[in-house]
């Protein structure tokens, strides 16, 4: 649909009011959702409600996790962890913006193995950070600016993006689902 035949006004499949079309979000297809904001967000909150078994599992998960971040090998200093967010320019190492907070990335998750070292931390966005969670076929680019402005990649000092890649895909091969493991 063009944007600019859109009428000004739709009417909610859920609470059967009219409202403005800018109450309604984007389906992502170039039309509209056909329920309004709020009930979208009401349905999320019910759906939210409706599933504590999934709201239980997230926190077991959060839980595990910080488990592993306490017990991972390795470790780094904040001194070397700011300048690793130099040599990436203060940008995420996925999209490259540098106009949110960074967080630390684990580029190969605590989970599969990987250290508080700081060879195996990037500087990511929350967004990049939620999109990559556990997952290993995300690979952050390499930083804009190396150690010494040569523009070199400096992550992980013994194997190239190309390599780091390709143990990214063993690793992501040799593990059978992404469930939560509880190891130790
Ligand atoms: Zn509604
Ligand atoms: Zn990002």
């Amino acid at each position: 649909m063009d944007w600019d035949d859109e009428p000004d006004m739709q009417l909610c499949r859920i609470c059967r009011e009219e409202k403005f079309i800018e109450d309604f979000q984007s389906d992502g297809k170039g039309g509209r959702r056909t329920e309004c904001r709020i009930c979208c967000n009401l349905q999320r909150v019910r759906w939210a409600h409706s599933t504590p078994e999934r709201h239980r599992r997230a926190l077991a998960m959060r839980e595990a996790y910080v488990k592993r971040r306490k017990r991972a090998p390795g470790g780094h200093t904040e001194a070397e962890w700011q300048a690793r967010l130099q040599a990436y320019g203060a940008r995420c190492a996925y999209c490259g913006r540098s106009d949110r907070a960074l967080v630390k990335e684990h580029v190969i998750p605590l989970s599969a193995g990987g250290s508080n070292d700081i060879s195996n931390l990037v500087p990511a966005c929350q967004s990049c950070n939620a999109r990559k969670l556990d997952r290993l076929d995300i690979a952050p680019a390499p930083p804009p600016f190396g150690p010494n402005g040569s523009g070199e990649a400096s992550i992980p000092a013994t194997m190239g993006v190309n390599g780091l890649a390709a143990t990214l895909g063993r690793l992501a091969e040799s593990r059978p689902s992404p469930e939560p493991r509880e190891e130790g």
